[in-house]
């Protein structure tokens, strides 16, 4: 596995746009469909980042054989050999950092110290998931009857199926690729077709760090051809999804035909709680980086404002004015603070929800195309703050995934949490206070899967479990030591070497 996917430049063609291939059994190879689909940067739309195969059911199942075909040797290589290669493939990312976030910003937009942010996410669960080669404990028990050893054991799957978002195109590919590999799993890799050039820079890493052929199999094209033939596959048992909700309800129904596991990682409407004894000015830090960090489409961005009422008008004031003072821009230039959206889906997603918003709320700022010039080619949005919101609003309740906030006022601690908890999804959320009970409080009260104190909704490190309750997953996690699980069978094996036959819950009665 020591080819590269990037193209050759052709002498004749300076200027043209390279073509990349799908990479299958250790090998670079193009999709039997014989087509292929453009990834643009969404700051500049005439800057064609490539061109990448649309892949098709039958590359999938080319790749589905590839990695069951890979499947025994690499489930039998020790767990700590496996590891080493993941520390190989952590240290490669680390040395082509900046090669990594700067085409990921040019790929999706976001402004290159979060791209690096997002590179160095999937180095630390690499290294981390590397050290699991060494750890992946299971238990060691006493058994109930003489001379018997009891103990447990993770053993793989099989074929993972990873299928990946556009928003952290580095990170979350890492977050689920890293622990089904440490546990002998093989995978199937199926990017956003917003960047599958990310998608091929890593897995090009992946084949340099010496993962063996057929262990990591990248599939490029569209969620309802190349993402429905893994799904509907019988031979891929586990699949991980970062998607939105509707998304990952329509795979885990399909899947839960043929019972397999599935991870869901899904949306979220994250709340920010500013309690009347906060510091303002460090509430006020918080909730402009969590949300228009990444455009706002993070998904732990905030994308409400839940205050007691004393704060509200200082609040609003230092909002607005730091807020108006975000430069939108080329992400690669380094006086930008806010990116532009994904796509033209995207953006027409957000213009929908100001139109909502300004039945809804009161529009304090933003709400529309900025005019700078320059910035007429990309999908740009200005940031926008909604005052007045009510919890139950649709601009207060549906995940917009852009630079939208909405500030929702309330009169006491326990009318926060309400508003705060009174959402179907669950994934981060936060309280400013100065009072400690009240922080205690809200860990205890705040039903989401993240919470921070004294801190905005975004930040999550790769050692601690990362994901959401109710509508934002299925109870499984990503990252820690909890992404084992998703990726393993567990096996209780018992060793009697007592010589004679011994009856459990039975033998070790009294008559
Ligand atoms: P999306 O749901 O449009 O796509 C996610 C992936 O699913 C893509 O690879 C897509 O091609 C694939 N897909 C789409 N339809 C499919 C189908 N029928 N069968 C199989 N695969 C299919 O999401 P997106 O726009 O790429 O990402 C944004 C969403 O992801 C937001 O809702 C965001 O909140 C969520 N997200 C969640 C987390 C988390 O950890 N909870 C993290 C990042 C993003």
């Amino acid at each position: 596995m020591t080819q590269t996917a990037t193209p050759a430049t052709d002498p004749g063609r300076a200027n043209s746009t390279p073509t990349y291939q799908l990479f299958i059994a250790g090998e670079w190879v193009d999709s039997t469909t014989g087509e292929t689909f453009e990834s643009r940067n969404p700051a500049n739309t005439n800057d064609v980042v490539g061109r990448f195969q649309q892949g098709g059911p039958a590359d999938v199942a080319r790749a589905i054989r590839a990695a069951e075909m890979a499947g025994p040797m690499w489930r039998r290589t020790p767990a700590p050999k496996r590891g080493e290669i993941l520390y190989r493939f952590g240290q490669l990312m680390a040395d082509n950092k900046e090669r990594l976030s700067r085409a990921m910003t040019r790929e999706m937009g976001k402004v290159l110290a979060e791209a690096r942010g997002d590179v160095q996410e999937g180095i630390d669960i690499a290294f981390l998931m590397a050290g699991e080669g060494r750890r992946m404990f299971g238990d060691t028990v006493p058994s109930e009857l003489p001379d018997k050893w009891a103990m447990s054991i993770r053993q793989p799957i099989g074929v993972a199926g990873i299928i990946t978002p556009w928003n952290f195109p580095i990170a979350i590919p890492c977050w689920k690729m890293m622990p089904a590999l440490v546990t002998g799993n093989t995978v199937i890799f199926k990017p956003s077709s917003d960047t599958p050039h990310c998608a091929t820079l890593l897995v090009e890493l992946m084949a340099e760090a010496g993962f063996p052929a057929g262990t990591v199999n990248l599939v490029t094209g569209a969620g309802s051809d190349v993402g429905d033939a893994i799904v509907e596959s019988p031979d891929v048992p586990v699949i991980s999804v970062t998607g939105n909700t509707a998304t990952g309800r329509r795979i885990a129904e399909r899947a839960a035909r043929r019972l397999k596991r599935v991870s869901l990682e899904l949306g979220g409407k994250n709340g920010i709680v500013v309690l009347a004894d906060a510091d303002l000015d460090l509430a006020t830090d918080g909730i402009i980086w969590s949300a228009f960090g990444t455009t706002g489409q993070r998904c732990t961005a905030c994308s409400r404002v839940i205050v007691e009422r004393p704060a509200l008008e200082p609040l609003l004031e230092r909002l607005e004015r730091r807020a108006r003072a975000l430069r939108l821009g080329d992400g690669l230039e380094p006086t930008t603070d806010v990116g532009p959206l994904i796509n033209d889906a995207g953006r027409s997603k957000v213009e929908e929800y100001i139109g909502i918003g300004r039945r809804e709320g009161e529009l304090v700022m933003g709400g529309g195309r900025p005019e700078t010039p320059g910035l007429q080619n990309g999908f740009f949005f200005e940031p926008t703050i909604f005052a007045g919101v009510k919890p139950m609003d649709r601009i207060g309740q549906e995940e917009i995934f852009g630079p939208v906030l909405s500030v929702i006022p309330v009169d006491d601690y326990q009318g926060a949490v309400t508003a705060l908890n009174q959402t179907r999804y669950g994934l981060s959320s936060s309280i400013y206070t100065s009072d400690a009970n009240a922080a205690f409080r809200a860990m205890r009260d705040f039903e989401t899967g993240i919470v921070y104190v004294n801190a905005g909704t975004i930040g999550a490190e790769t050692h601690l479990p990362f994901g959401g309750v109710k509508e934002t997953g299925n109870g499984h996690r990503e990252a820690g030591h909890a992404a084992l699980d998703t990726y393993t069978e567990w096996k209780a094996i018992y060793v009697d070497f007592s010589g004679r036959l011994q009856r459990a819950q039975i033998d070790n009665q009294p008559d």
